[in-house]
């Protein structure tokens, strides 16, 4: 079987957030699995294209409306990543360097889209299953179901994977006109509450539909900013497939941005990260440390760390360090940056995005903050585990498929805050504390977590049965 995953990101070309992750590890997964896997993605000015050379490139000409496009498609080997991989350049849209946040990003994603299935129109030997992630991709499996230019493309099953629906690649009627031709009654497939939704779209026309993790899911279907009842009427097709974690890429043992390799056996070597972490940072390593990593993000609860921060030092007076390290919202940057001189002993951040940090910490923290509203997976908290450090983290989405609350039989795989709100994150920190200073508990769940399999293996299986179940045409 010979798969297509259509994405925005992939690692290590191009990183926002878990997406990313989730694209660069499957296919090497289906491909060490015997199936042909492969990604198309839009081109980036990043450092891999750099380093990186392509063994053929085909172009092309692309009208958008009434503008006109050269692109190159650079296709690069097998070797590199593990699967093929091709990349979209589209000269004046997808030849930047950031891979969202142009005020004509509607452009750039429909213009790769068209690139992507006339790319699939022109191949000899044309995928089996078109796999799309997000609404970056969510026009395709409309194209495919319902343009003429794209007729001979309309067997072949779509599969879209919902990695967060907040975002859905909104935009106005009047630039219909960028679509390719499709008979004028399809035109409500494209409609959600007067716009053109691409998440919609790929929601209603895909074969299948699959979201991060089971439990989102079903959140997903009571509030999705606005696509809910959708989602409940398109139920029978859907399903959670919770995602794994990269093992190579994720292995203490190797891992090469740490300061200090470990694994269960020579855990104490895990030491060498905190005590960096506290040297870079100011921290006496003797307190337990718990970190914050992830975007600054209304769904990350990331707004209320200020307070946390306030709250857990002025009001609870706790013995414990807390790191943060993201970037985003311009308020939180600012009020987590104006708060360092009160709490300089016990508090400390890095503004800014850093792959090889958030390594360290992983690898390094005694505990993993997490207090998202809205966490369709989360890979954060897998992360954390493998790399022995708790997770501390809310009741919610992939959250709540991965973590259990620890209990007084000492059952359970971290700290789970039951409420978002300061007084219930401050809380959970304090148990944290507790739980450092119960040392021969503390450790042994560390031991413990670390073994937990949260690969791909599993989940790289459960695609493969959707995807078969698309050809026989059984729901699964
Ligand atoms: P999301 O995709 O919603 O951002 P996930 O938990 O699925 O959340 O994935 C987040 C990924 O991004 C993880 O690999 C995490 O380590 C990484 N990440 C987030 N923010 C940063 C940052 N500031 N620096 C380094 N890595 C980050």
């Amino acid at each position: 079987m010979y798969i297509l995953h259509v994405t925005a990101e992939c690692f290590p070309i191009a990183k926002v957030g878990g997406l990313a992750d989730v694209v660069g590890a499957l296919p090497k997964y289906q491909e060490s699995a015997g199936f042909t896997s492969k990604v198309i993605m839009p081109f980036y000015e990043k450092k891999f294209v750099q380093t990186h050379v392509p063994i053929n490139y085909t172009t092309g000409n692309l009208l958008l409306g009434i503008d006109e496009y050269y692109y190159e498609i650079l296709e690069y080997s097998k070797e590199i990543l593990g699967f093929e991989l091709y990349l979209v350049k589209i000269f004046g849209l997808t030849d930047k360097e950031n891979v969202y946040g142009y005020p004509y990003d509607t452009e750039r994603f429909t213009a790769f889209q068209k690139v992507v299935a006339d790319f699939i129109l022109t191949q000899e030997v044309k995928p089996e299953i078109i796999h799309c992630h997000d609404h970056h991709t969510g026009l395709i499996p409309f194209f495919t179901a319902h343009c003429y230019k794209y007729n001979d493309l309309k067997t072949i099953p779509t599969v879209l994977t919902i990695h967060n629906a907040q975002y859905q690649g909104w935009f106005g009627f009047e630039k219909m006109n960028y679509l390719p031709e499709f008979p004028v009654e399809k035109k409500g497939l494209l409609d959600w509450k007067g716009q053109i939704n691409p998440l919609a779209t790929a929601i209603k026309c895909a074969w299948r539909i699959t979201t991060v993790s089971p439990n989102y899911l079903g959140e997903l279907q009571e509030k999705a900013n606005g696509l809910e009842e959708l989602l409940k009427q398109e139920a029978e097709k859907s399903l959670g497939i919770l995602n794994g974690i990269d093992d190579v890429v994720w292995n203490p043992k190797k891992d090469k941005f740490l300061k200090s390799n470990f694994d269960r056996r020579s855990i104490l070597k895990r030491n060498g990260n905190k005590e960096w972490l506290c040297e870079t940072f100011d921290f006496d390593p003797n307190l337990p440390l718990v970190s914050f990593i992830g975007r600054f993000v209304h769904e990350k609860g990331s707004d209320l760390l200020p307070d946390v921060i306030r709250y857990i030092f002025d009001e609870l007076k706790l013995n414990v360090n807390l790191l943060i390290l993201g970037s985003g919202d311009g308020n939180t940057e600012r009020d987590l940056n104006d708060i360092k001189p009160f709490y300089k002993e016990n508090y400390n951040n890095y503004i800014g995005y850093n792959e090889e940090l958030a390594h360290i910490v992983y690898g390094g923290t005694d505990f993993l903050l997490m207090p998202s509203r809205v966490e369709p997976c989360g890979l954060n908290q897998l992360y954390a585990m493998r790399y022995g450090a708790i997770p501390i983290v809310s009741n919610v989405g992939g959250l709540k498929d991965t973590v259990i609350d620890f209990d007084e039989n000492t059952k359970g795989s971290g700290i789970v805050c039951f409420d978002i709100s300061v007084h219930e994150i401050g809380f959970a920190i304090k148990r944290a504390v507790d739980v450092f200073e119960n040392t021969s508990f503390y450790k042994k769940k560390r031991l413990e977590i670390m073994s937990i399999n949260s690969g791909w293996k599993k989940s790289a299986a459960q695609y493969i049965k959707l995807y078969q179940s698309l050809t026989l045409n059984i729901l699964p």
